[in-house]
């Protein structure tokens, strides 16, 4: 329990539930119930009750996101950066990043913004 079926936002929220807009048009546009900011406009075909929320879902879930960069992550590489050079490069390519530049760079904002960093 607890636990949502819903992807992420982009805000940062997963939400519990999603707002989707549209039913019965050809064109939906669906909501997280987190920010209300970010929406996601889907083909609906006209449908209507349970189809309809279905494409909202279905939209929601498979919208392309960027690549999430957990804050433990990023406190882990500035860590790591510490360390000896190859365990860097394992890391930053274990996050996804492109480089080991893009690893540095996010740590130094992440203190910039002065976020706890274990
Ligand atoms: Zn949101």
């Amino acid at each position: 329990m607890g636990q949502t079926k819903y992807e992420r936002c982009p805000c940062g929220k997963i939400p519990m539930f999603l707002s989707p807009e549209g039913v019965g048009s050809r064109i939906g546009h669906v909501s997280g119930i987190c920010c209300n900011e970010w929406s996601i406009e889907f083909k609906n075909d006209f449908a209507d009750g349970e189809a309809f929320k279905q494409n909202a879902e279905i939209a929601w879930n498979n919208a392309s996101r960027a690549k999430p960069v957990a804050k433990d992550m990023i406190a882990r590489g500035l860590t790591v950066l510490l360390d000896d050079l190859d365990e860097r490069i394992i890391l930053s390519d274990r996050i996804g990043l492109d480089s080991v530049d893009e690893l540095v760079r996010l740590c130094e904002e992440e203190d910039q913004l002065r976020l706890p960093l274990k």
